[in-house]
């Protein structure tokens, strides 16, 4: 399994606290299925490092750079799910692997996907080229789409009648 990061710790401490529940070193542990003794002691590193305030019996809270790292890996997240869906990926695998990708993406890259997730959302009833390219991902097969006459495309034609 790959090594949590702080991210993850960060990210996991702000879907809790949102869901409006007290985050204490027993939810983490049970969350993440590891010994209470491990999670002290992340709280201990991410407390040093001024990601969370931790007091040992009212729990932890986000700092405002706790939180600043937190919104930008969900957003992260949300886009990288986003694409992944657009690309016809089912939405469990779609998270999981989100949750992967957002820890190790470059910047760029994500600027990049972020448009990308934009612009196919621009058009609320989807991008014609978007399922297109489902069509050629489960035939195999490169149609284009033709815009005077619809029907006559193999995508799109059936939905029309
Ligand atoms: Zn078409």
């Amino acid at each position: 399994m790959r090594k949590k990061t702080i991210e993850d710790y960060v990210e996991l401490i702000y879907i809790l606290q949102n869901k409006d529940e007290k985050v204490h070193t027993n939810n983490i542990a049970s969350a993440l299925d590891i010994n209470p003794a491990s999670v002290t002691e992340i709280f201990q590193k991410l407390s040093d490092e001024g990601y969370i305030d931790y007091e040992k019996y009212s729990g932890v809270t986000l700092t405002q750079k706790g939180k600043k790292i937190a919104i930008s890996t969900k957003k992260k997240h949300d886009t990288l799910k986003n694409f992944l869906t657009i690309l016809g990926m089912d939405e469990k695998i779609a998270n999981v692997d989100a949750c992967k990708i957002e820890h190790v993406v470059n910047s760029e890259t994500m600027e990049r996907l972020t448009k990308f997730v934009e612009f196919v959302h621009q058009k609320k009833e989807g991008s014609k080229w978007v399922d297109h390219f489902k069509y050629f991902y489960e035939t195999g097969e490169y149609v284009e789409c033709n815009p005077l006459n619809e029907k006559k495309c193999p995508v799109h034609g059936s939905k029309q009648q």
